[in-house]
């Protein structure tokens, strides 16, 4: 990729920033269909599926987001369950949550229109400085610096910020810095281009510096630096759990539960589970919690499926276990959802219960 680099020279570093960046923007830019468009609730819808979410995974999701729920009103009057079947795959399912009650906010508090003030935007739920800064620089390009991992990351390297950028020091000084350096006519133009340079270019496993505009003046490539910016504070330490689903068939019937307690995919639903502190065989959690109610003289258990799914903070090594009756059964699991098993694509399931099912119907 060649790269033509304007004549800046003899311009202060800050300057010469946000020009160099917004020239590589031009020749660089990326045709994403949330980028045509002026529409707060297009760029919300935008911005909330791609945190977490890379471009390319969140682009279908994106279209079909949008398509079902074109605007604020039809996503505040929708069922949750149904909002939450449009993200099923996404993970992070505290983000579709928060659209949907966001969303209802807009209708009682401001109503029916997005906000256009920051302030107001901020208050929604589920936006945060990040996410209010784009909307506002995006919608009405109002100057608001949006700091997200790239812009941390081309920061850092390129000014050469050795704070930790996990720490509450780091976000006021990237902050500082990043509203200094922003180019005040343009804000939506800057803050894409550094979400493009930093997700395209300055990448943070490989980026590319031999042939980057800024290489020159760039503090961590002259400093041999590039692998040690950004720093972090802190190492997260995943935990790990163990799950065992039981996958009930019973006469074409099956079951299932909702999770509502504040742990990962709240809201959503799964199959039978016993959750066990370490890995544990089967004849160690038969007889316990919901297995109780089942009569195993009427039914086979077989070992279907494990599986070792990973989340940003917890590992989680899955076991699941179908219990086929030999004849229909009408009292079991008084406690779960009984459903007929084609009515299982109606619910939003984890992605860790979608594999599954894939694995059990292919
Ligand atoms: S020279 Fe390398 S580290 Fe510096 S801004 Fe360019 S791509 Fe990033």
């Amino acid at each position: 990729m060649k790269i033509n680099v304007k004549n800046v020279e003899n311009e202060p570093l800050e300057i010469c920033f946000a020009k160099i960046l917004l020239n590589w923007y031009e020749q660089n830019k990326r045709e994403l269909p949330w980028r045509n468009t002026t529409d707060a609730y297009t760029i919300w819808i935008s911005e909330i599926i791609l945190q977490q979410t890379r471009v390319e995974q969140g682009l279908d999701y994106f279209l079909r987001f949008v398509k079902r729920f074109p605007d604020v009103k039809t996503l505040a009057k929708t069922d949750e369950i149904e909002v939450l079947k449009y993200w099923q795959g996404l993970g992070y399912y505290s983000r579709a949550r928060n659209l949907h009650f966001a969303a209802k906010q807009i209708m009682n508090d401001f109503g029916g229109k997005f906000p256009e003030e920051y302030k107001n935007i901020r208050s929604l739920k589920g936006i945060g400085d990040y996410t209010a800064a784009a909307i506002c620089s995006f919608a009405h390009n109002k100057p608001y610096a949006a700091i997200d991992g790239n812009a941390y990351r081309v920061l850092s390297r390129f000014f050469g910020i050795c704070t930790p950028i996990d720490t509450p020091k780091a976000k006021k000084e990237f902050t500082e810095l990043a509203n200094f350096v922003l180019d005040k006519k343009h804000p939506g133009k800057f803050n894409q281009a550094m979400m493009d340079f930093g997700a395209t270019f300055c990448t943070p496993a490989s980026p590319n510096c031999n042939e980057c505009p800024f290489a020159e003046k760039c503090f961590a490539y002259t400093n041999n630096k590039v692998d040690s910016l950004p720093q972090k504070s802190k190492k997260i330490n995943s935990k790990n759990r163990y799950f065992n689903y039981f996958y009930i068939r019973n006469n074409g019937k099956t079951y299932l539960h909702k999770r509502t307690s504040n742990d990962i995919w709240k809201n959503l639903y799964e199959f039978p589970l016993i959750e066990t502190k370490s890995e544990a065989s089967l004849n160690e959690i038969l007889g316990k919690d919901f297995l109780k109610e089942i009569d195993f003289s009427k039914c086979r258990i077989t070992e279907s499926f494990t599986k070792k799914h990973v989340l940003t903070h917890q590992n989680i090594f899955a076991k699941f276990y179908i219990i086929d009756f030999f004849e229909h059964e009408s009292k079991i699991l008084s406690n779960f959802i009984e459903l007929n098993e084609s009515e299982i694509g109606d619910y939003p399931i984890s992605r860790l219960s979608e594999i599954f099912i894939e694995k059990l119907y292919n």
